[in-house]
């Protein structure tokens, strides 16, 4: 074990060599500590004081491996907006796994670390905005209980990148419960050798679902459960209006959780056509299609394991369909139950989609904001908004309010499952601009802090959250996210 904690394996590297290359982090000239996650690292069993001293600063810029530490960069494929395409860590090298005392194990990855064999004529580097971006909203997302990497560190690198304009470089650590992605097993399917998809396979049955191991068909089960998770983590980006902006099957993780934030954004005013990433002009991936395509990534999964799935071709697509249809199933008892929780409610009862559609439909109508809609009803503080003044509003509310009267739960119990189900606050684009803006131009983290403290509690509903809950004018708010480079 290193000095600062660090406790590094590199099991990935027992894969054939096809997955990996080991490549070193490219040295920086100026690394400067920017934000650093002391909560995290206390989790991890790191030791911040240690982390956080002028000496160990090349740890997160690659300038210096922690003790155990075989950097590589792993290969992998994806589905990038429907089109197949090799990809791979073009900018991104893989420190090790650190093994926390209680046995977990966490990849320790370095985004913007320099090039690779996977560059593919990219320079390898992140600019301090995205890097910031994915800081704030991968901790704001592990904080509404949602399965996420999560951000240890962002350092600038003292150096300038060349985008459209000259931009600060920066590097991230992500701390991942692996980095292997739908577009991994994609990568062994199509250009590995036999076995390759087994063994990839067996790696990620052995770190994310030990107990499938002794199944009669581990690799049928490995599908099914992939196919929960993801029912389970779209189901929850929906219930709080998160979304993804790049679905594409690299892009999707084994482990479940939300990786690779770029143009993602919080939705303001529900409407299942909102879309913020400049680069999907379809409306690909737009709020309302996010759980389409996740069963359309799990099935482009499913493919790459069918020589897994049964000897018989026919009978391994056969399996493979039932899983894949298994989705929207799974997908709607998680969002249907999340969406009671929402409005309070406990028990069943078969009208209750049509009174949470009913309620989304006149949110559309109005253009209501979605977290602060289900903010309002949590505190019964419905002035504000156009929509509570409506008339067909008022009717909903009625029958919601009839709804809740026939559960046992009082009052009391109702409004403190719809607290715990309502966050107090996302991040707002025009807030995480803002802090992302003061820092990059003025050096200024003020801003950024205060963000990530009232974003770490989002369920806390106290007062010092209240003026991050409202909106400038629509004028002025941020309408487009960028790919984040
Ligand atoms: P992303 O959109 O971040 O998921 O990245 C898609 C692919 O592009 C991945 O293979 C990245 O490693 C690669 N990539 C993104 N930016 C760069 C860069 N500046 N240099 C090299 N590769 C990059
Ligand atoms: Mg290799
Ligand atoms: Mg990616």
């Amino acid at each position: 074990m290193s000095k600062a904690g660090f406790n590094l394996e590199s099991s990935y590297t027992s894969l054939p060599e096809r997955f990996y290359t080991r490549t070193e982090p490219t040295p920086v000239s100026g690394p400067n500590l920017r934000v650093f996650n002391e909560e995290l690292a206390g989790n991890l069993g790191l030791s911040k004081d240690e982390l956080k001293k002028e000496s160990n600063i090349g740890i997160f810029s690659g300038n210096m491996t922690p003790d155990n530490g075989i950097p590589i960069a792993q290969a992998y494929a994806g589905h990038q907006f429907g089109h197949f395409t090799m990809l791979g860590d073009g900018r991104a090298i893989l420190l090790g796994e650190h093994i926390t005392s209680s046995g977990e194990t966490f990849d320790i990855q370095l985004k913007g670390a320099g090039i690779t064999p996977y560059s593919r004529g990219g320079d390898g580097r992140a600019t301090l905005g995205p890097m910031l971006r994915e800081y704030i909203i991968s901790e704001a997302m592990h904080a509404l209980d949602i399965p996420t990497t999560r951000s240890l560190a962002v350092v600038t690198t003292g150096e300038s990148i060349m985008r459209e304009t000259e931009l600060p470089g920066a590097i991230l650590t992500r701390v991942a419960s692996s980095h292997i992605r739908f577009g991994t097993f994609q990568y062994a399917a199509s250009f590995g050798e036999d076995g390759d998809i087994q063994k990839l396979a067996d790696y990620t049955i052995k770190r994310h679902y030990p107990e499938l191991a002794q199944m009669d068909n581990p690799y049928l089960a490995l599908l099914h459960e992939v196919v929960k998770r993801h029912g389970t983590l779209i189901a929850k980006w929906q219930l709080v209006g998160f979304i993804h902006g790049v679905m594409n099957t690299d892009n999707m993780t084994l482990s479940g959780e939300t990786i690779d934030y770029g143009p993602c954004a919080f939705m303001d005013e529900y409407d299942p056509a909102t879309v913020f990433s400049s680069i999907d002009r379809q409306g690909r991936y737009a709020y309302g299609n996010q759980p389409n395509i996740g069963g359309w990534n799990l099935a482009r999964f499913a493919e790459s394991l069918l020589p897994l799935l049964a000897e018989d071709y026919e009978k391994a697509i056969e399996l493979a369909q039932d899983a894949i249809a298994k989705f929207p199933d799974h997908f709607h008892t998680q969002w249907i139950q999340g969406m009671r929780a929402k409005l309070g409610i406990f028990n069943e009862e078969s009208t209750d989609e049509v009174l949470i559609k009913e309620l989304l439909e006149l949110m559309q109508q109005y253009e209501a904001d979605f977290t602060n809609t289900f903010k309002a009803l949590t505190f019964d503080d419905m002035d504000r908004m156009v929509m509570f003044h409506t008339e067909p509003f008022l009717q909903w509310k009625d029958k919601w309010q009839k709804r809740l009267e026939r559960q046992q739960e009082s009052l009391s119990q109702t409004v403190e499952l719809m607290k715990n189900s309502n966050p107090a606050v996302i991040p707002r684009n025009h807030r995480v601009e803002e802090a992302i803006d003061a820092a990059v131009s003025n050096d200024d983290y003020t801003a950024l802090n205060d963000l990530l403290h009232v974003l770490s509690k989002p369920f806390a509903h106290s007062r010092d959250q209240l003026e991050f809950a409202s909106l400038p004018p629509k004028s002025q708010r941020p309408q487009q996210t960028f790919c984040g480079t």
